[in-house]
Order: structure tokens, then sequence, then C-alpha cells
């Protein structure tokens, strides 16, 4: 079986409007708290916040994505983006990507984490031939870390403050390693922040080119009430435009990124239609 990884309309900006992605919302927990996230949303990984999304399991998101493909035949992609973060539902994101894998050979798949859990899956998702797997890493200094992350849940503790920093960017970037080494495209999104980190993206950037990402998503930070970060203004676009300027010098951007809800279907930049939306809640039922 040869995957097609050109046709990822994510990936490639000449696929975008030729080949459609769907995303399967089965991992509703998460693993970490970040300061920018309402959990009454979607997770920010991937996904615009403001609406929240139908959970599903494995069995009820294969019904759905047999329905999505009469619908929309161009689906290329499976991505698995929350709405909370897929390794803090490893049961569910592993079987959901094993059911795919066998019922569709040809499909594209795409998981998008926060990267605290992701180290032990490494192997099978390349077994699963999982092509593209995003890791949001918005620092890599944990005195910066730790104003961006009130806690993380590893191995059954709770970590605070800088502690759960060390703890989620140390897995962080030996996740990326592995991906690497596993032969996996590796998407680095780093969430600007202004104040926070927008001075220190740009040694996110360089480290994890080294580690060998294959390209970035500089992406502003969308503000949102009752969070931590809620009195923090949006960078402009003229910040964000500099910061990806500067992070170019070491790694290609991905700039068309449109925060894809977890839920989201069909060509991207597009909202979903009301029949696919009827499906998913028929799924869910
Ligand atoms: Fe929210 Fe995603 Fe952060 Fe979890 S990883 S707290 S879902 S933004
Ligand atoms: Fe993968 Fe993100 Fe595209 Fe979804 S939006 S298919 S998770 S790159």
């Amino acid at each position: 079986m040869t995957l097609k990884i050109a046709n990822h309309p994510c990936f490639n900006d000449a696929s975008r409007h030729k080949f459609g992605r769907i995303h399967l919302p089965i991992a509703p927990k998460c693993n970490i708290q970040c300061n920018y996230c309402n959990r009454k949303f979607d997770c920010m990984n991937e996904n615009r916040p403001g609406v929240t999304s139908k959970i599903l399991s494995p069995q009820q998101a294969m019904h759905y994505l047999d329905q999505a493909m009469i619908l929309s035949p161009n689906i290329a992609v499976v991505g698995i983006a929350g709405p909370g973060d897929p390794f803090a539902n490893p049961n569910e994101t592993m079987e959901t990507l094993r059911l795919v894998r066998a019922k569709y050979p040809e499909m594209l798949l795409c998981v998008a984490t926060n990267g605290l859990d992701l180290l032990p899956y490494i192997d099978e998702l390349a077994e699963l031939q999982v092509s593209h797997v995003t890791i949001t890493i918005n620092a890599i200094d944990p005195e910066i870390g730790s104003e961006i992350y009130a806690w993380v849940r590893y191995n059954k503790k709770m970590y605070r403050d800088i502690d759960a920093a060390r703890v989620l960017i140390g897995n962080q970037l030996e996740a990326l390693k592995r991906l690497k080494e596993a032969g996996v495209t590796a998407k680095v999104n780093s969430i600007i922040i202004p104040g926070i980190n927008d001075t220190h993206v740009i040694e996110v950037a360089r480290k994890v080119a080294e580690l060998g990402a294959d390209i970035l998503n500089c992406m502003p930070y969308y503000s949102t009430t009752e969070t931590v970060f809620e009195n923090i203004p949006e960078p402009s676009v003229d910040m964000v435009a500099e910061i990806q300027k500067a992070t170019s010098e070491y790694l290609p951007q991905m700039k068309h990124c449109s925060r894809c809800r977890a839920d989201a279907v069909g060509i991207i930049g597009e909202i979903n239609s009301e029949e696919m939306m009827q499906k998913l809640a028929e799924a869910a039922a």
C-alpha cells in the first residue's frame, strides 16, 4: 500500500481545495490545563474554540466516517484532534486508528496532541502508517512554560508550576525526536501569546528544527472568557507575520491553518455542512 502523502490538504497547499479531511471527535479528556483553554470549548491544539463537539465512541466514529465518505468521497485524511487530547484517551484513539486503517487502507491518518503521553504509542502509530503528527509546543523553557500551563497530570501524578512545564516539555521534545526516528511527518504548533512567549517562539523553532520537525505553525492565541489569560489581547497580524518571518529561518511555515474544530469535516476553510452535522448527531445518538 502506498499512501498518497501529497494529498494531505493541511500539509500541501496544492491539495487543500481538492481533498478534504474529517476529524473524529473521540477524545474528550485532557491530561494538562493550558491557561488559554476553556474546557467548555474545543481544544485549541487544532480547533477553533466556541463550538463543542459531539463525542463518539470508536464504533460510532466508524459509522460516521462511512456516512461521510458517501457524502464527501474526496476525504483523504482522518484526523484525531480532541476535543481533549488523543493520548489522554489512548484506548479510544488507538482503537479508532486501527479500525480506520483496516477499513480504509489508503486513508491518510493524522493526529494532533500536546505530546505529554505520546511517546508509548509512537511505534504503533508508525506501524499503522499514521503519516502526520502535530505536537503543540508553546515553550521549551520551563520558566516560560510555567506561565502557560496550570497543571499536568502524568503517570497518575499531578504536577504544577515549573515541575509541570518540565515534565511536559521533556516529553514533547523526546516524542518529537522519536517520531522522526520512526519516519513520521511532524508538525509543531506554537501558539503566540503576547507578553508570555512571543519573544520565545524563535527559540522553540530553533530547538524543534534541531530535533527534525518538518513544519512549524505559529498560531495566534485565541482569547476566550473564563481563562487565566482572558485579559491578554490576541497578537496583532503584524506580530504573527514577524514571528513567522523570523522562525522561517529554521523551518518551513504553515500559514493557511484555519484552526479546525475537533469535528471539522470537508474542505479546509468551509464550514461543516448541515447534512454532515446531522450525520454526526445521528452517529452520537
Ligand atoms: Fe485545552 Fe488542548 Fe490545552 Fe488540553 S491541550 S488544556 S484541550 S488547549
Ligand atoms: Fe491533521 Fe490538523 Fe489537518 Fe486535522 S486540521 S487533518 S489534525 S493537520
